[in-house]
């Protein structure tokens, strides 16, 4: 590997080349070659087609002093946590379809409750109704961040009327899932029954459960997510 060592002296700022093409660490007084045209020098008088050469070159660079990689600002506070797909975020204005089941959002719904609202969706779509899912299953620390964004937004009367905390939410279990746009609603309200869906809060006609066996009444609404 005696090539490795060609490309040595590459580093030195005061190298020089010799009349056989290496650079050495001697700077004659008047020296017309500076240290980077010695540079180029030795990389070209190593690299004519020997391969083994190129490499040591390689090594010989890796072998530079490296900059040092500049510390985190001081101070820098860690980022607050956002709702992604894999909490069962679904964007706003984007429904999904119930057969989105590569989402988690859909995936991990109670699969009684998932078949179910197939069910009614297939029975509507014969009245030219189609379902869009903007929520469904919700990780515990998205339900928390709704809650909280809410509370922030609103306060806390509004906000406990509307979002659960995760311990009692139907979306966390899987056994809950909002429905739009307001034809699908108004279908499902009328019609829910018959597979065992019903709205279960007064203020959100947009939230459904499997709360009756298919085809009995549903039980009275609560009249939102805090009562
Ligand atoms: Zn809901």
């Amino acid at each position: 590997m005696s090539s490795l060592r060609v490309s040595m002296p590459i580093p030195s700022p005061t190298a020089d080349v010799t009349a056989h093409g290496r650079c050495t660490t001697f700077v004659p007084p008047r020296s017309r070659r500076s240290p980077q045209r010695c540079r180029r020098l030795a990389v070209v008088g190593i690299g004519v087609g020997v391969a083994a050469a190129a490499v040591g070159a390689a090594v010989a660079l890796a072998g530079f002093p490296q900059p040092p990689i500049a510390p985190l600002p001081f101070g820098l506070a860690a980022p607050a946590f956002a709702p992604s797909g894999d909490d069962g975020l679904i964007e706003d204005g984007s429904p999904v379809s119930l057969w989105d089941d590569e989402l988690p959002a859909i995936a991990r719904l109670n699969p009684a409750l998932l078949d179910a609202m197939r069910a009614a969706e297939a029975d509507a779509a014969a009245d030219g109704i189609r379902f869009g899912v903007t929520s469904g299953w919700r990780s515990v620390e998205y339900q928390q961040w709704l809650l909280d964004t809410r509370i922030a937004t609103d306060g806390e009367d509004v906000a406990r009327a509307f979002v659960a905390t995760p311990d009692r939410s139907r979306h966390v279990s899987g056994d809950a899932i909002d429905i739009g746009p307001v034809d699908a609603q108004y279908w499902l309200i009328s019609y829910g029954s018959a597979y065992g869906v019903c709205q279960t809060y007064g203020n959100e006609p947009w939230h459904f459960e499997l709360a009756t066996e298919p085809g009995s009444d549903c039980p009275p609404m609560r009249t939102d997510a805090n009562g």
